[in-house]
């Protein structure tokens, strides 16, 4: 079997090497030209053997990379130095390389019909890892890097990005009037105004915020953002097991979560409750927020006017296993398009009924509009309680009682 060096100087053996003319390359990039042939060495290494057995002239400043190549070391500490600040576990080094120098490596390797040349960007992020891998004492890695830098070779400068931290867990909000997120002021946008107090807010906390504290205390994230698997409304309580959720933490300079604290701080509150909470990573947010759950929920209903018992139970039946056309409700006309669309109510059953004050379980589809289904919205969701009554149905309380996700 032939050695790896054998390899190199045979993919060197094919290479028209008067074609260089006057050009003097670095051994770096002299093996780089057979970059992809012979596992394991180094690109001076070919470069060196490539020079002695075709006789390359070596002397003077690279014509290709013009000493880039001999700043690995000095690209490195830069890069140690940009990242000394946050904690990673792992990491990953990119590099931006002059266009020109790109350039003539790409008119040379055509030139000479280089099929395996390796890029100089590449060799690169290559050397600098591995200097960075000896310095951090862990491995470099490609497919979910906590941190990035990304050296300019032309400015020598460093510039890193800190991925965010992601935590899943369960909440149960268990007063009214929290909005699920952070509701910015309809009115400044933000900014801070008359309208909201000067909190930039319509609302003075949110599930998202209560959760979001103790872990942005811990980490000392730059932001934060809550994605849940669907939402209550702002009065409904969030009960049973909790929702689903993963709190995003943007640019933590520390990842290291306690999160028997977490659960404690938030606990604390009365307002909101956590449980389940472990470490999760960015690609389960699709996947949560397209979860198709069935939900149940409590609702409390008041009549317009008394009804009998058995007319209430034909009506709620009437209801249960046939397609409910619901366009988009007049309350969230403002931020979602106006459609038709049909759900699906698996079960309601009449748990306190008591002349013109009932109160219903429902199970239903995801996305089903429940207080829509039970006031009909001026006609807008066919059938629906008040329509099969034929008496207006206010909702009083509205709780969601259980998702039945898979996890
Ligand atoms: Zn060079
Ligand atoms: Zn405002």
């Amino acid at each position: 079997m032939a050695s790896p060096m054998d390899e190199a100087l045979e993919a060197g053996s094919s290479l028209p090497w008067a074609k260089l003319g006057g050009r003097a390359l670095c051994d770096a990039c002299l093996g780089r030209l057979v970059g992809k042939a012979g596992h394991g060495l180094t690109n001076a290494e070919r470069g060196g053997a490539l020079r002695e057995r075709f006789g390359v002239p070596a002397g003077g400043p690279c014509w290709l990379c013009d000493g880039l190549l001999g700043e690995v070391r000095k690209f490195a500490e830069l890069s140690a130095a940009k990242l000394e600040p946050w904690e990673f576990r792992t990491f990953l080094v990119g590099s931006k390389v002059d266009p020109e120098v790109a350039a003539r490596e790409e008119s040379l390797w055509s030139e000479l019909g280089a099929t395996q040349a390796e890029a100089i960007k590449s060799e690169l992020n290559r050397e600098i890892g591995k200097r960075l891998e000896a310095r951090f004492r862990r491995p470099a890695e490609f497919t979910r890097p906590d941190v990035v830098a990304i050296v300019d070779t032309a400015f020598d400068s460093v510039s890193v990005t800190v991925n965010p931290l992601f935590v899943y867990g369960r909440y149960r909000k268990l007063v009214r009037g929290i909005p699920q997120t952070r509701w910015p002021c309809r009115r400044c946008g933000g900014k801070g105004c008359e309208h909201c107090g000067g909190k930039g807010k319509m609302y003075e906390t949110s599930v998202e915020e209560i959760i979001a504290a103790p872990v942005m205390a811990q980490t000392g994230g730059s932001g934060h953002a809550l994605h849940g698997m669907g939402r209550e409304d702002v009065d409904a309580l969030m009960l049973g097991r909790g929702r689903p959720f993963i709190v995003e933490i943007k640019e933590p300079v520390r990842r290291t979560v306690d999160l028997m604290a977490v659960v404690a701080a938030v606990n604390r509150t009365g307002q909101v409750e956590v449980a389940d909470l472990r470490p999760a990573t960015g690609d389960r947010v699709v996947a949560l927020k397209e979860d198709r759950a069935r939900k149940s929920y409590r609702v409390l209903v008041r009549l317009e006017a008394p009804v009998e018992d058995g007319k209430l139970k034909t009506a709620v039946s009437s209801l249960v296993g046939q397609p409910i056309a619901q366009r988009t409700p007049v309350r969230v006309s403002h931020r979602r398009a106006d459609r038709t669309r049909e759900r699906l109510v698996t079960a309601i059953e009449v748990s306190r009924h008591d002349g013109a004050t009932v109160e219903l379980r429902v199970t239903a589809e995801a996305g089903t509009y429940v207080k829509e289904l039970v006031h009909g919205d001026g006609g807008r969701t066919i059938p629906s309680l008040a329509g099969a009554l034929g008496v207006a149905c206010e909702v009083v309380e509205l709780d969601v009682l259980d998702i039945q996700d898979s996890g």
